[in-house]
């Protein structure tokens, strides 16, 4: 491989669009960019080209995308995503590539985070990973068997939208009692603002109209606080979230028996709070305890660049099996 190959990494998030170039065996990026998404106005995919223009070179000779889902890897076509309303049906990677003229490979974000994690990060050497980000919603990865889990439909691995409870509480997505809808920073901080206002005694004060469950805006990041001080309300709703966090994984073991499970995303900055719990919960509801043996838990190392890396690794790995088939 010549050294002047180089390859294009964009991650393309609800607020943000991020590029980078790298050389052929570096993650630290030759040049990058960052620039706002202002994914609710138009113009969302000449704001991303140009934040690609601004990182390119001659030299380029593939693109990878992290992008909010859901899409379809196969043909880089992103479905709908609400994060970006203009966006249907919208054949980004064709788009991409009449523009730039090289390939353009597109996944999830959180496939690709995952994808990373396993390429650079704390994933490296094993063979069956799981990886889940727990941030305002929850989103994950896996690896199976040395490759990426894509799917008929690409739409593999919707690991948020796993069902805990048929009964729960409504997720993001709009069905009921997905582990999102237990877990996420956002259902951690609708749980304890119902029990605010159901009575329960608390340190945590809501802001706004406090009848309204949408104009209170508590954040997990202030529940954690509050917890950490020993505030019982607080301490109860990361109990809650690990509970059911633990039956998830126990039905993801069950499924795909990791060797490693990757924690990424805010929410999992928290530590035992959240952790303790979830690991006796998946104790108690594992299938068998084989499944426990030697399993790495483990908290994600990219930190913010794990769209990046992803991207970068994913543009990497696909251009190297074509340069096996072309030889
Ligand atoms: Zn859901």
């Amino acid at each position: 491989m010549t050294s002047m190959s180089l390859t294009i990494a964009v991650d393309l998030g609800g607020t943000h669009i991020r590029t980078a170039s790298y050389n052929s065996e570096s993650i630290t990026p030759i040049a990058h960019y960052r620039t706002r998404t202002n994914a609710h106005e138009p113009g969302v995919f000449d704001r991303l080209a140009q934040a690609i223009g601004n990182v390119w070179s001659d030299d380029v000779t593939s693109m990878g995308v992290a992008s909010p889902g859901p899409l379809d890897p196969y043909t880089g076509t992103i479905l709908a995503t609400p994060n970006i309303p203009e966006w249907r049906n919208f054949r980004l990677a064709q788009k991409l590539s009449e523009r730039f003229g090289v390939p353009v490979h597109l996944d999830n974000d959180a496939n690709m985070a995952g994808f990373g994690e396993w390429t650079f990060g704390a994933g490296k050497g094993h063979h069956n990973l799981v990886y889940l980000t727990i941030s305002t919603g929850v989103g994950g990865g896996v690896i199976c068997n040395d490759a990426l889990l894509q799917g008929f439909h690409g739409l593999a691995t919707e690991l948020g939208h796993m069902i805990v409870d048929p009964d729960g509480p409504p997720c993001g997505c709009g069905k009921n009692g997905h582990v999102e809808s237990f877990s996420s920073g956002t259902a951690i901080a609708r749980y304890t603002t119902e029990q605010i206002q159901a009575g329960q005694k608390t340190s945590l004060q809501l802001d706004g109209d406090p009848s309204s469950p949408l104009r209170a805006n508590l954040t997990a990041k202030q529940i954690a606080e509050a917890a950490l001080a020993g505030d019982s309300l607080a301490i109860s709703a990361f109990a809650r979230a690990g509970y059911y966090l633990g039956i998830a994984v126990a039905n993801y073991l069950a499924i795909f028996d990791p060797s490693i499970v990757i924690f990424g995303g805010g929410v999992s900055q928290v530590g035992d709070l959240l952790f303790k719990p979830f690991e006796e919960s998946l104790r108690k509801h594992t299938f068998h305890p084989h499944y426990l043996d030697n399993l790495v838990i483990a908290k994600a190392a990219l930190g913010d660049d794990v769209g990046l890396l992803g991207a970068l690794a994913w543009a990497r790995f696909k251009r190297s099996n074509e340069m096996a088939r072309v030889e």
